[in-house]
């Protein structure tokens, strides 16, 4: 199965990822925890992604392209995938639709996770994320069991330097300009299922198994 999640940043894309990629047996893959890991290694490319996270810019198409392309060669991805964070742009959901039909392959399902801006400050603002494995939880909505400790690995939890209030208002704005039209893209390819967000973690997740069912 070859699933997209689409949605606003903080909108619970990773959240809900990480939940099908357990129930199916499938790898979760987020483009930003990829940066993430590089930045964190002191890589070239994490040094050239960087600098664009940190102004809540998008990193470029053909940065991001040779990334996932080389992701989805990893013996991992045979039975499909979750896509969390990619493609976020037009040119990048074109090069992954060209991408799957070379192999005679397509994607079976785009899952917009529906969260109005309203919503997405406080969680942005509460958020607090794994760098070890790239975990998330929210210090009121999931908090973990000991604070500032992930419950999956045991790794320090951060407040990233992109999810401040005057950040996430950039972010925002460019989803809204560049990511928000894959809706339309994935409506027309027929694959487009819509979730409410604002539920709770289980009820967005239960939304969910029920469209992969
Ligand atoms: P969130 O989960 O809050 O939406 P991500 O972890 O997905 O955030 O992404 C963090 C940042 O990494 C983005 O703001 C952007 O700079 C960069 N990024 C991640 N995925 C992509 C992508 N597919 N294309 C371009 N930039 C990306
Ligand atoms: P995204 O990957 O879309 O950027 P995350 O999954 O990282 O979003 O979630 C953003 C923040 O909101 C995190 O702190 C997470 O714990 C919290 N969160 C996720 N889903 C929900 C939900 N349904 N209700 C309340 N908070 C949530
Ligand atoms: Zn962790």
């Amino acid at each position: 199965m070859k699933i997209v999640m689409l949605g606003a940043p903080g909108a619970g894309k990773g959240t809900q990822a990480k939940m099908i990629a357990a129930k199916y047996g499938i790898p979760h893959i987020s483009t930003g925890d990829i940066f993430r890991a590089n930045i964190k290694n002191g890589t070239e490319l994490g040094k050239k992604a960087k600098t664009y996270m940190d102004q809540g810019a998008l990193v470029p198409d053909e940065l991001t392209l040779e990334l996932i392309m080389d992701r989805f060669q990893q013996a991992d991805c045979a039975d499909g995938y979750v896509l969390d964070g990619f493609p976020r742009t037009i040119p990048q959901a074109e090069a992954l639709t060209k991408a799957l039909a070379a192999e005679g392959g397509k994607l079976d399902f785009a899952i917009n996770v529906e969260v109005p801006d309203e919503n997405i400050v406080s969680r942005m603002a509460g958020r607090r994320a794994c760098l070890s494995c790239g975990g998330t939880y929210h210090i009121v909505y999931n908090p973990t069991k000991q604070e500032g400790i992930c419950d999956a690995c045991g790794g320090e939890l951060v407040l990233r330097d992109d999810d401040k209030p005057e950040t996430v208002a950039k972010r925002l704005e460019v989803y809204h300009s560049q990511t928000q039209p894959l809706i339309d893209y994935y409506a027309g390819q027929g694959i487009l299922k819509e979730v409410d967000g604002t539920k709770e973690v289980s009820e967005v997740f239960d939304d969910i198994a029920a469209i992969l069912a």
